[in-house]
This record gives C-alpha cells, structure tokens and sequence, in this order.
C-alpha cells in the first residue's frame, strides 16, 4: 500500500477528468487521475460522436478518450487503476482519498470528476434479466441481438442514438417512449423516422421486464401512460436508456448537492463550497451534460486550482511578515 502526493487530484477520468488533468500537467502541478471503474467514462460506451469540435468526420467514443488519456499521459499525468472509496475534505488542504487498492492520494488541490452512470426503471424483472436480454448499453450488448427483436426505452439523445445504433444488427427495433415527444435532436429524430428498421410505441411505460422458459428476457408488459391499458410486447433484448445519475456518493454529507444529487458548484465556475475542492463534467452539471461541456468545466476547474495554490503560497510566504509586524 503506497501513499502517492500530488498538486491535483482528480478522480474520474472522462473527458472532464483527462482536460483537467492535460492543464494541470501543463502547468506543472503534477497531477494524479484516480480511473475509477469505467476508465474513459461514459463516452466508451457510445459509438458514433459527431458533436466534438475539431473532427470534421464522425469518429468513435472510445476512441477519443484513449486520445484525451494519452494527451494527459504524454504531458506528464500519471494515471492510477484505482476506484476511489472514500475522501476526507473536512481537513483538507491537502484533501485526502482511499483507493479501492488501500493506496492512499493526498492533494493540495482536489477536482472531482466523477461523472454519472446509466439509470435504471426500476421495473420488476430489469435486473433479474440484466445480461439475459435486459441491457443499458446496446454498444457492448447490441451484436448479441443480431437479427433479433429489440426494444429501446426512453425518448433522449442516447435513446435513439442506440435505436438507430441497433438498425445495424436488427431489422425491427422498437422505441418505447411515456410520452407523446421526443426530447432527442431533431436530427437524430429524423434519423429514427427515417428508418424502416425502427418504430415507435407512444405514451408507453415498461411495468415488467418477462422470462421465458429458458430464463431469458421474453417479453415487455407496457402501459399506456394516457388509457391505463397494459399490453405486451415480445421482445428478445431490451435497452434501457432513460438518462443518468451523478456518482456522487463517496461525497453525501461533505458537499452540498441538489435534489437529483448533482453537486452544487458557484454558478459558472466549477468551484465547490470548500476552498480547493472543485468539481467539473456531469457530476455538477444537471444542464448540459456534453462532452465538450465537460472537458471546458475540466479546464476551468484546473485553472482556478492553478490560482487556489498560488494565492496560497503568497499567503503562506506573507505569513511570517506579517508575525513580525504585528509583534512591532
Ligand atoms: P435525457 O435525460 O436527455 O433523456 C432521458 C429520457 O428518458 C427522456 O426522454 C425521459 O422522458 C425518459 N425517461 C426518464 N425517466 C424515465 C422513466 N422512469 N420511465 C420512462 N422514461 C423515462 O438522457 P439522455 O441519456 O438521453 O441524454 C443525457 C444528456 O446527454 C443530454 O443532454 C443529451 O443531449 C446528451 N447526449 C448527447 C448525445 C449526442 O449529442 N450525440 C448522445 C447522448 C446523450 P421525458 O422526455 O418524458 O422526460
């Protein structure tokens, strides 16, 4: 078990955690990224992204964090396989985090990036079947339903983007939606009707998530969200994608969050309300929730730590003039 000393710490490593991390390297404050579990975050899970400035062709998510990662790497962050397990912000500076490896990180500066995660309905049968035709992620589990029936729940960006990403191995995808509107893009919404692989089932809620004889998913029970009618829906896969929550866990009780557990952060800075702790990306943006929002709050988070240490170190060299003058 080692303890590893940094400037800045920044656990989470999308492309909120990797901008920090290129910034602060650059201006030599040596930082530490603790990965956690998903290294690269959300982003490799998606496929095709086509909204990062500077591409002018579509390329692949998981793609651009091994570039974002190694951009940090190369400018001197040092990366850590580690999941963080628990912080002390109360006697901080430095702030101080364990690993899930028993390592210890202490920094002087803090920036929490820790993003958010896939939510769940919460529907009878959804976990039981998860990785038996029930699925968050149609990029990793989309090839298993080659051919087959497929469902995709929600009305978002990532709803139709995995719909439309399904058209690639199945020809009959359905979008389940509880309302009678998309909130996705109009560009992927005409991507979707534009399609004769897919469909839309409106003002539908999932109640159930059914097996079949052979334990796996069979079909969906529905209700019309506006008749109270329940139907059922055979379905071989189906994909969850109803939006996110923030992994703010580790920090209830230390940082003050709004109701959805975002962390609350001073409007337009990604300052927290401890001095030297900041926090950037999805884990304290309720709004925008883009890659490119999140490695700027990344940026912002790692300047503004830039300027927390200076202004702390001229305070600490000012100190002991200031013993003397007053002792005169
Ligand atoms: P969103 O929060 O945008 O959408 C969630 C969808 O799920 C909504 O349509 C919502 O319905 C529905 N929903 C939520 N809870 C339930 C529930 N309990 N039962 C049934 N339906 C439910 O999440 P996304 O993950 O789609 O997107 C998150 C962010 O990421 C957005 O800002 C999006 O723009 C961005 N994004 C951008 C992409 C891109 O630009 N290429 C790709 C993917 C995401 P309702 O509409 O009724 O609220």
């Amino acid at each position: 078990m080692a303890t590893h000393h940094t400037k800045m710490l920044i656990i989470g490593s999308g492309p909120a955690g990797y901008s920090a991390a290129i910034y602060a390297a650059r201006a030599m404050m040596e930082p530490i990224v603790v990965q956690g579990l998903q290294p690269g975050g959300q982003l490799t899970i998606t496929t095709e992204v086509e909204n990062y400035p500077g591409f002018r062709d579509v390329i692949q998510g998981p793609w651009l964090m091994e570039e974002m990662k190694a951009q940090a790497e190369h400018v001197g962050t040092r990366m850590m396989w580690d999941t963080i397990v628990s912080v002390d912000l109360e006697n901080g500076p430095p702030f101080r985090a364990i690993g899930d490896s028993g390592d210890e990180y202490i920094g002087e500066t803090l920036v929490i990036a820790t993003g958010a995660q896939a939510k769940w309905l919460g529907a009878p049968g959804e976990q039981e079947l998860g990785g038996k035709g029930v699925s968050a992620c149609a990029t990793c589990d989309g090839f298993f339903y080659r051919g087959k029936k497929v469902a995709v729940i929600g009305g978002g960006n990532t709803a139709v983007e995995e719909a439309l990403y399904l058209t690639n191995h199945s020809d009959d995808v359905t979008l389940i939606h509880r309302r009678d509107e998309l909130r996705a893009e109009k560009i992927l919404q005409n991507r979707l009707f534009k399609s004769e692989k897919t469909n839309v089932l409106w003002n539908k809620t999932v109640k159930s998530f059914e097996a079949g004889e052979d334990g796996t998913l069979d079909h969906l029970v529905l209700e019309d969200t506006v008749t109270g009618e329940t139907s059922t829906l055979e379905v071989d896969g189906a994909f969850v994608a109803i939006g996110h929550a923030p992994a703010t866990e580790l920090f209830k009780g230390k940082l003050a969050m709004d109701d959805a557990g975002y962390l609350d952060v001073e409007p337009g800075t990604p300052k927290t309300a401890i001095p030297g702790v900041f926090a950037a990306g999805d884990v304290a943006d309720h709004t925008y929730r883009q890659a490119v929002t999140a490695a700027g709050m990344g940026c912002m988070a790692a300047l503004d730590g830039e300027k927390f240490l200076a202004a702390r170190e001229d305070t600490m060299e000012e100190a002991p003039q200031e013993t003397a003058e007053a002792a005169e």
